[in-house]
């Protein structure tokens, strides 16, 4: 076993919960030790509104970046264990900041410590100075500089009953909630760039997030579902897993194709999705379904076209991407890693048989009659019938899949 290191993880809404506090952070320790599952093994100490993870220098790293995607936690710091002495805290600060000074040329620091041990002989701004002090002493002449408020490196200190522990600058976490908190729902993902994004923020927001993809391969082949089935577990990256239904769409869509109106049918499409996945999610406890549909981005998305699909369920519909800009969606997909495999090119099921004209405000009435001309309750029996289910943990970690 290496050196030994803390990790100090922090987490900030949860700490808004009131009495549902305890029920968060156990929530949060279980997913924590998932996402670390076989690195060490780590042991685990909760003190008042933190936790802590107890590592080695070996897998410190590897924890903390593990630990910056798991929602819930608003920040990550590696910490080393020190003798309760000013020189031994100081020696550290000046390991973890020369490099960075170096690399910058000048760097803005100060010390932030806390004492729980009311018994050590000095208080949280004596201690700053002392540390801060012999920091500066060796490093100023290579420009470091004290700035309380704009700091570019914080270091930390906590003078506690068992142990002093030093820690390096703060990880930014990926805030929200932890997954699983807020109960299950099902997200329509196609393979896109905008339903991993709403994926995603659900998870952020504590959902345990399964997806539902349809599948035309007989016209699109397989790489529709190649692609959907990497998005899916790159996103369980983030919340541990979720399941993976696919659905064969290919009669629902040529009996759409031969049955009705041409200008309608991204619309009828949408609304025989909708049906096939609102039904999957109350089989399997699913509280929403979830979709990447932003206002006014296609045809299909406006608000007419929005309510005629909704209007199919009585599920609740969650479209967190409502409200951005394809370009924040983008930047979004970039951030967890999901952009580039959505660009492969490979066409979604919706572009088959795609009509010159699509309508951009769909009436009720006539997306009904148009239904009357093919039998959709029995294409929506027969769909649900030959779902595949995939249940799949995150890539690297673990691999494993199940059918
Ligand atoms: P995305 O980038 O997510 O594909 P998009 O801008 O291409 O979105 P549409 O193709 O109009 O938009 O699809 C809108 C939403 O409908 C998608 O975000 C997704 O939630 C759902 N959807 C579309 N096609 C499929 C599919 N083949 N399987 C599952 N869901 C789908
Ligand atoms: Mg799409």
């Amino acid at each position: 076993m290496s050196e030994a290191r803390t990790l100090l993880v922090r987490y900030d809404e949860i700490g808004l919960k009131g009495r549902n506090r305890r029920y968060f952070e156990n929530c949060l320790l279980a997913n924590i030790k998932r996402a670390l599952d076989g690195l060490g093994p780590p042991r685990y100490r909760v003190p008042h509104g933190r936790i802590l993870v107890d590592t080695d220098q070996e897998h410190s790293a590897e924890c903390a970046r593990r630990l910056t995607r798991v929602p819930g936690i608003a920040s990550v710091s590696v910490g080393v264990p020190v003798e309760r002495e000013f020189d031994a805290m100081a020696s550290v600060g000046i390991e973890r900041i020369a490099p960075r000074l170096h690399a910058a040329g000048a760097l803005k620091f100060c010390v932030r410590s806390q004492r729980s041990d009311k018994s050590f002989h000095k208080t949280s701004p004596q201690i700053d100075f002392e540390v801060g002090s012999r920091i500066m002493q060796r490093l100023a002449p290579e420009g470091l500089t004290v700035d309380i408020k704009h700091a570019d490196f914080v270091l930390e200190i906590e003078v506690g009953e068992h142990e002093t522990v030093v820690f390096d600058n703060r990880h930014p976490g990926l805030g929200g909630l932890p997954v699983g908190s807020a109960g299950e729902v099902l997200c329509l993902l196609s393979g896109g760039i905008d339903s991993p994004v709403a994926a995603f923020m659900m998870a952020r927001r504590g959902c345990r997030v399964h997806y539902v993809f349809f599948d035309n391969q007989p016209f699109l082949g397989r790489g529709g579902f190649d692609k959907v089935e990497r998005l899916a577990r790159l996103l369980n990256r983030y919340q541990g897993e979720g399941r993976l239904y696919v659905v064969p769409f290919e009669e629902a869509q040529v009996a759409i194709r031969d049955h009705c109106r041409p200008a309608n049918r991204v619309v009828l499409y949408r609304r025989m999705m909708y049906r096939i996945a609102a039904s999957l999610a109350e089989a399997h406890q699913c509280l929403g379904l979830v979709t990447g549909e932003s206002l006014g981005q296609v045809a299909s998305q406006t608000l007419e076209n929005l309510a005629a699909v909704s209007s199919t369920t009585r599920q609740s519909i969650f479209r967190p991407c409502i409200g951005l800009d394809k370009r924040d969606i983008i930047a979004w997909a970039k951030k967890i890693g999901t952009y580039d495999i959505s660009v492969e090119p490979h066409p979604d099921c919706c572009s088959v048989f795609m009509p010159p004209r699509p309508a951009t405000r769909a009436k009720e009435a006539d997306l009904e009659r148009d239904e009357e001309r093919f039998p959709w309750q029995e294409l929506v029996l027969k769909a649900l019938s030959a779902v595949r289910t995939y249940a799949l943990d995150a890539p690297t970690e673990n691999g494993r899949t199940s059918s």
